[in-house]
C-alpha cells in the first residue's frame, strides 16, 4: 500500500475547505493583526467555489482535480492568498499528471513542485513571515521522511508536524513580504495568516491519507 488515490486527494481538498471554513474567524483575525482582516474570507470564499465546482462530479486524474482546484482559486480570491495557494495547486497538477494514483515519491514530487511555483510567484524566502515558513518545512519533512523509510502517511504526519511548527516560528519574525511588511518591527508577535493556513493544508493532508490508509 501506499498509494494516493484521486479519492483522497478530493477528500484532503474537502476536508482542507471545511478547515478554512472552521478557523474563517481565526485567520481574520489574524490577518487583522498585521494585514487587512481577509484571510479567512479569502480562504473560506476560495476553498467553497472549489467544492462547488467539484460538485458535479469527480475528476478522474489527479491533474485534472488539482487544476480545477487552482484555476478556481485564482478566479475565485483576490488578495494574494488566492494567486499563490492557486499557483500551488496547478504546479502539484501539473507535476502529477494524467494518473489516478500516487506513489509517495510522485506526492513528495508534486508538493515539491507547488512549493517552487509560490517561490516563483511571490518570491518569499526562509524567515519572510508568510506561508513559505510553514510550507518548505513540511515538503522538506515529507521528503525527509521518505527518504528515512517511513510510509505516505507516517510522511504526511512529519509535514502536518513541520507546518505547525513552521506556523508557530513566524510569531517573532518582522515580516518582509506581503501587507504585512508594511508594519515594519509592528508586524512581530503575531503568527502569519497564510503560513496558519498552510498548517490547515497540511494536517488536512495528513488526516486524509490517514482516513484512506
Ligand atoms: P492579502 O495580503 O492580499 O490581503 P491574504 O490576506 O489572503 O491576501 O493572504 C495573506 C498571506 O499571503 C500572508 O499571510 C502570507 O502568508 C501570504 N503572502 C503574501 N505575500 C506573499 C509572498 N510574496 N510570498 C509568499 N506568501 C505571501
Ligand atoms: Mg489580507
Amino acid at each position: 500500500m501506499g498509494n494516493v488515490g484521486v479519492a483522497a486527494l478530493q477528500d484532503w481538498i474537502a476536508r482542507f475547505s471545511a478547515a478554512v471554513a472552521e478557523k474563517k474567524d481565526w485567520l481574520t483575525e489574524l490577518d487583522s493583526a498585521i494585514g487587512d482582516a481577509d484571510h479567512g474570507a479569502n480562504m473560506s470564499r476560495g476553498m467553497g467555489a472549489v467544492v462547488e465546482k467539484l460538485s458535479g462530479g469527480a475528476p478522474a486524474t489527479a491533474d485534472e482535480l488539482l487544476k480545477t482546484v487552482g484555476m478556481t482559486l485564482v478566479s475565485s480570491v483576490g488578495g494574494a492568498s488566492g494567486p499563490l495557494y492557486g499557483t500551488f495547486f496547478l504546479r502539484m497538477g501539473m507535476s502529477a499528471g494524467a494518473v489516478d494514483s500516487l506513489d509517495g515519491a510522485s506526492l513528495a514530487g508534486a508538493l515539491r513542485a507547488g512549493l517552487d511555483g509560490i517561490v516563483a510567484r511571490g518570491k518569499p524566502e526562509a524567515g519572510d513571515k508568510t506561508m513559505f515558513d510553514a510550507m518548505s518545512p513540511a515538503v522538506d519533512a515529507f521528503d525527509g521522511a521518505l527518504a528515512g523509510g517511513a510510509s505516505v502517511s507516517e510522511a504526511a504526519h512529519a509535514a502536518a508536524a513541520a507546518a505547525a511548527t513552521g506556523r508557530d516560528a513566524t510569531l517573532p519574525l518582522v515580516a518582509r513580504k506581503g501587507r504585512a511588511s508594511y508594519l515594519g518591527e509592528r508586524s512581530a508577535g503575531h503568527l502569519d495568516p497564510g503560513a496558519a493556513s498552510t498548517a490547515l493544508l497540511f494536517e488536512t493532508l495528513d488526516a486524509a491519507i490517514a482516513a484512506a490508509s
